[in-house]
């Protein structure tokens, strides 16, 4: 069985939403976890309810229009709400903007803590600042769990991001042709510390990145992907009991 842990599968981007979690179901992928980007989206994507979808609510760390508070994210939360995200750092996109970066990170950190929660983090060109808050918080001695989604970078890094308990979550990216070095990372990464994604609808994996629109069908493709990679004949089952353990499902 598998779990796409990112999707943006909302109303934003699909207009039969239904349909493609049939499709879903029928290749044996039984649970999308949709992250939010903004509070307002975090808030919308949880009106469409169905089984197979499960909610995280948060702030992209692009969304640097407003420095977030406890309340902000207390007024959106809900039961259902199984982690916090996306939520980090992008130093790619907004360079300029670091320190409102780290204030919601550190927000959305303290949150997820309050509410005994995952947390799911982007990080680009960031991986050195988003591995010190991350160790801030071990330092005072405070529990807390997440993945990396998309995780790239530096190998070093992330092996120390992975010995603090952190997931690294891979998607598309690892099937382009000039991906070496991800599928380098793959290599090294703990079987039991590996999550996949699609990240729909961006980046539609090979073979069919000719295809705009990404759809977590299309992780099978991720998926063999990464059993081609890791030669482990039980690697399947065991993202799929990552997932599970991770979001507590
Ligand atoms: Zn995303």
């Amino acid at each position: 069985m598998i779990i796409d842990t990112h999707s943006h599968t909302n109303k934003d981007y699909y207009d039969d939403i239904d349909s493609i979690l049939d499709e879903c179901k029928n290749l044996g992928i039984v649970k999308l976890i949709v992250p939010g980007t903004t509070l307002i989206d975090s808030k919308n994507n949880k009106k469409f309810k169905h089984p197979m979808l499960s909610y995280a609510i948060g702030v992209h760390p692009t969304e640097t229009q407003k420095i977030l508070n406890r309340k902000d994210l207390e007024d959106i939360y809900s039961n259902d709400v199984i982690a916090i995200g996306e939520c980090g750092l992008d130093y790619y996109y907004k360079p300029n903007e670091e320190d409102i970066q780290n204030k919601n990170f550190r927000t959305q950190i303290e949150f997820a803590k309050e509410k005994n929660l995952p947390l799911i983090v982007h990080t680009r060109e960031a991986l050195k600042d988003t591995l010190d808050i991350l160790k801030d918080y071990y330092k005072k001695g405070d529990s807390i769990s997440g993945v990396i989604h998309s995780a790239d970078g530096d190998i070093k890094i992330l092996e120390e991001i992975e010995n603090l308990g952190f997931y690294l979550s891979f998607n598309g990216i690892s099937t382009f042709k000039n991906a070496n070095h991800i599928r380098e990372i793959i290599k090294e990464t703990n079987p039991e510390k590996i999550l996949i994604e699609t990240d729909s609808p961006f980046l539609t994996p090979e073979p069919k990145r000719k295809e705009k629109l990404n759809k977590s069908t299309n992780i099978i493709y991720v998926l063999e992907n990464i059993k081609n990679i890791k030669n482990n004949p039980n690697i399947e089952d065991i993202i799929y009991k990552n997932s599970l353990d991770l979001f507590r499902l």
